[in-house]
């Protein structure tokens, strides 16, 4: 993979909304107080087990314990659609 300097890396987690990845990718987001939640991308699932913090830009699986910000977002989105 190519290296991406630090501070592009900052800007990039600053810049990219998780919410906005996660609509792109097609996920339905329903909100829930603050955060939102929806189907994780990244098992199966029928059920809301992610959660997204537009406050934090950070996002959670309580299904498979996947989490990160806005880049381990698209890392771990194998499924880059059309
Ligand atoms: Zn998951």
């Amino acid at each position: 993979m190519a290296r991406i300097p630090e501070t592009e890396l900052e800007r990039l987690k600053a810049e990219v909304s998780v919410e906005r990845l996660a609509e792109a990718s097609g996920l339905v987001l329903k909100k829930s107080g603050r955060d939102f939640v929806g189907c994780c991308p990244f098992h199966a699932n029928d059920t809301a087990s992610l959660v997204i913090t537009p406050d934090k830009n950070l996002w959670h699986c309580s299904g498979c314990g996947a989490a990160g910000g806005p880049i381990d977002w698209v890392i771990n989105n194998v499924n880059w659609g059309p």
